[in-house]
């Protein structure tokens, strides 16, 4: 082995960009709005810039990150750096720059936006890149330039974040017009000088060192990508003009590309060693680790806001001292994915305040075990004791230990989480309970959520409308939507959703468990952001949660309605989760609060219940041995939640996209009696995909694509809806919207489900005409 390291810093790869105040949200929205010129914009943002320098290297990180901050997206960033603006919106980024790095954002009246997904399986959403055989790079590096300026200038140790090169091209699509099989990865060789140019920039401004970020590469990877990786770095190493090269892998294990990049002529490697990327660490060690080379450790979780172990920490760090050349500290990835600060979080409970580390404190983490590794662990002995003592709290507290909710999630069999009865027959007895035609029309649950709704709910946080008032308002709003319904012919109504402002923050508001934070925003992509729930203890339900608005709206019609439940997986995936037990344990007390509102809502008559599992596919684990485990335990959440009803109840669950090859058997395992999915920009191609898998249940493919204001005719939805039947047969098929509708305004839901009504009964005409086979 090497040499004992001498010295060990501590880093971070990025930190939130949104200041203390959202400072960085008002200033991007006051520019969009015209409040804000463009100099006060690149003031603020230089402002921020210059503050969380000074806060990271006041706490001690030795080597601060710069090129992570953004105005929008790091990716969308990226894209600029190397050219790649799509030729829609190259006009608009020569007249301005900045105006034209928003209108790829953000679209404008003439010309799309680039399409927006998920980074990886966190809540952050990227603007993903279009490219195509003729894609030409240029190097644009005045971005990470100009921070990189700006970071020496104040006295700092910067060290630039790029997006890798690999990651970049993985991340990417083919433009619009480019075969759909066209795979940007081919571009490389034409990609790599570019980055060779920003690399030579970067090392001619002064920069010792520069961080290409791979994430892509602990995904499942053909070897051929893997050869691809080799072959990148290798080009890239071999530059005479360069800093050195750190790449960091994140979110889990590097698995087979970690001996790829482990003999890459690179001089770092950054590797996350928390949750399942812990295997880094055997992974490492049998490689031979990397001598001689720097080594960034990620031992502090960076996407959840629990304190670290110090201790286990320390002891990851003392093994990968013998396994690299010098082994900085850092946290697992970005910090983007956390809040900024828990201290400012005045209201929570003082037991639980201890056990949170939001990106300030998780700093502090890294800083502390830094000069645990270097100085030895008795320079630190204080925080190693209150480290202990705040973990032994929550180990020990009455909130993560709730005895009869343990007992009750020991006591459940598997039978708990199965219908009594087969689909056949419960098929049978809610027809003969509900009675509905063919092809039955209904929502996925919200309305438009008006201004004035929104203003009600802001008047009564504030004050300025008492409960009394904010519930006549909602029950007003419930008979709105109910009377437009029966007006309209749908069959099985909705109440609507008025009273909820998130469908996982309305029913953790209600769970005993949860936590809420009052500054604990997160961005979720450009200058949104949301401020998740944190699952902090065992779960219970005090009291019913959706039954007083469902049972109001059924007592105002003879005509079904839904009840509207979250699913726990759901309710997981978009709340900070607890790191101190399985996810499926979390789950299954999530779901058993679930099933007794279930229960509820069945004992008042409600006799259709929709539990909403949009999140089910977003947090399937990257690595694909680590699925199966999952699907096990997010379906047996799900059927826990729904399996103790009677026959005649019929369960629907909603999911919000149409790519769910990989989950096709979960969706079967779910034994929903019917399911609501995105399909209409697919053409319904969901609806033949589950066929072909024969999923013996209904489905209501989404014939109306909600994510646009275009009101769809009746023509279009009929022809979608026969479609669908060339698939699904007519007792099975269901007609309805592709997603909730709480985004959409009064004018054109109203007209599109009169449509959609429409399109039915042509449907059921057509069905009834046509001469048995
Ligand atoms: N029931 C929810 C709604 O209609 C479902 C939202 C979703 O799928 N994301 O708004
Ligand atoms: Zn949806």
């Amino acid at each position: 082995m090497t040499d004992a390291p001498t010295t060990s810093l501590a880093t971070v790869y990025g930190y939130p960009r949104q200041g203390p105040d959202r400072e960085l949200k008002r200033a991007i929205e006051g520019y969009w709005s015209g409040r804000v010129t463009a100099d006060e914009l690149r003031a603020t943002a230089e402002r921020l810039r210059r503050d969380i320098w000074r806060q990271l290297a006041d706490a001690g990180i030795g080597e601060v990150p710069c090129g992570d901050f953004s105005l929008y997206d790091h990716v969308l960033d990226t894209t600029v750096m190397v050219g790649a603006i799509p030729e829609r919106h190259r006009a608009a980024v020569a007249a301005d720059p900045l105006d034209g790095y928003f209108a790829m954002a953000r679209g404008t009246q003439d010309v799309a936006p680039l399409e927006m997904t998920k980074w990886f399986d966190t809540n952050y959403h990227y603007l993903v890149p279009e490219l195509g055989p003729d894609t030409a790079f240029t190097a644009d590096p005045a971005k990470p330039l100009a921070e990189l300026y700006e970071a020496l200038a104040l006295g700092h140790n910067p060290r630039p974040v790029l997006v890798g090169p690999v990651t970049y091209l993985l991340l990417a699509k083919p433009a619009p017009g480019v075969a759909a099989d066209f795979e940007p990865l081919t571009l490389l060789d034409r990609l790599l000088p570019v980055y060779a140019d920003v690399l030579a920039a970067l090392r001619a401004a002064g920069a010792e060192w520069v961080q290409l970020d791979e994430p892509a590469l602990v995904q499942d990877r053909p070897q051929a990508v893997l050869d691809a990786v080799a072959a990148a770095y290798r080009e890239l190493g071999s530059l005479s003009h360069r800093p050195k090269i750190l790449v960091a892998g994140y979110f889990d294990r590097l698995g087979e590309a970690l001996p790829v990049l482990a003999q890459a002529p690179i001089e770092g490697l950054g590797l996350d060693f928390t949750g399942p990327a812990a295997a880094n660490l055997d992974a490492l060690a049998q490689v031979g680790g990397v001598p001689g080379k720097r080594l960034v450790a990620g031992v502090v979780d960076g996407r959840n806001i629990w304190i670290n172990n110090l201790e286990k920490s320390l002891s990851t760090l003392a093994t990968l001292l013998g396994l690299a050349g010098q082994v900085d500290v850092a946290a697992s990835c970005s910090l983007l994915h956390v809040p900024l600060d828990s201290a400012a979080e005045t209201e929570i409970d003082p037991e639980i305040a201890p056990w949170l580390a939001f990106a300030r404190q998780k700093i502090a983490e890294i800083v502390t075990l830094t000069r645990g590794l270097t100085r030895g662990t008795r320079v630190i002995a204080d925080d190693l004791a209150d480290n202990r003592a705040a973990l032994e709290s929550r180990a020990n507290s009455t909130l993560t230990r709730d005895p009869a909710v343990r007992a009750r999630a020991a006591a459940v069999t598997p039978q708990d989480a199965w219908r009594g009865q087969a689909y056949p027959e419960r098929a049978r007895a809610q027809r003969a309970r509900l009675e509905l035609p063919l092809v039955p029309t209904t929502t996925i649950g919200s309305f438009p959520q008006t201004v004035e709704l929104r203003t009600a709910r802001a008047d009564l946080l504030a004050g300025r409308v008492d409960q009394d008032a904010y519930d006549e308002r909602i029950a007003a709003e419930i008979r709105e939507v109910l009377a437009f319904q029966e007006k309209a012919g749908l069959d099985v109504l909705v109440h609507g959703e008025p009273e909820r402002n998130d469908m996982v923050q309305y029913f953790a508001e209600q769970l005993d468990g949860y936590i809420a934070t009052r500054h604990g925003w997160v961005q979720s992509y450009g200058t949104r952001y949301v401020r998740p729930p944190i699952l902090a203890g065992d779960i219970s339900r005090p009291e019913p949660m959706t039954l007083r608005w469902t049972r109001y709206a059924q007592s105002q019609t003879s005509r079904p309605v839904k009840g509207m439940l979250t699913g726990p997986v759901t309710m997981l995936a978009w709340s900070f989760v607890r790191d101190d037990q399985p996810l499926g344990e979390t789950a299954r007390q999530v779901a058993l609060a679930l099933r007794d509102e279930v229960a509820d809502l069945e004992e008042a008559g409600v006799a259709v219940i929709q539990v909403d599992e949009p999140a089910l596919r977003e947090t399937l684990p990257l690595r694909a041995t680590d699925r199966p485990a999952y699907l096990a335990w997010a379906t047996e959440a799900f059927r826990l939640t729904t399996a103790g009803v009677r026959p005649e109840t019929q369960i629907h669950t909603h999911m919000c996209y149409a790519e769910f090859g990989e989950i096709l058997a979960a969706i079967e395992e779910l034994d929903a009696d019917v399911i609501s999915l995105e399909a209409a920009r697919s053409h319904m191609q969901v609806a033949h995909e589950l066929a072909e898998a024969g999923y013996p249940r209904e489905v209501g493919p989404g014939v109306y694509d909600i994510h646009s204001p275009r009101v769809p005719g009746i023509e279009e939805l009929a022809s979608l809806l026969r479609k669908g039947l060339e698939a699904i047969p007519a007792d099975r098929l269901w007609a309805n919207p592709d997603c909730g509708l709480k985004t959409r305004g009064w004018a054109e839901v109203r007209s599109s489900l009169e449509n959609l009504v429409a399109a039915a009964r042509e449907i059921r005409a057509e069905v009834a005409n046509q001469p048995l086979a």
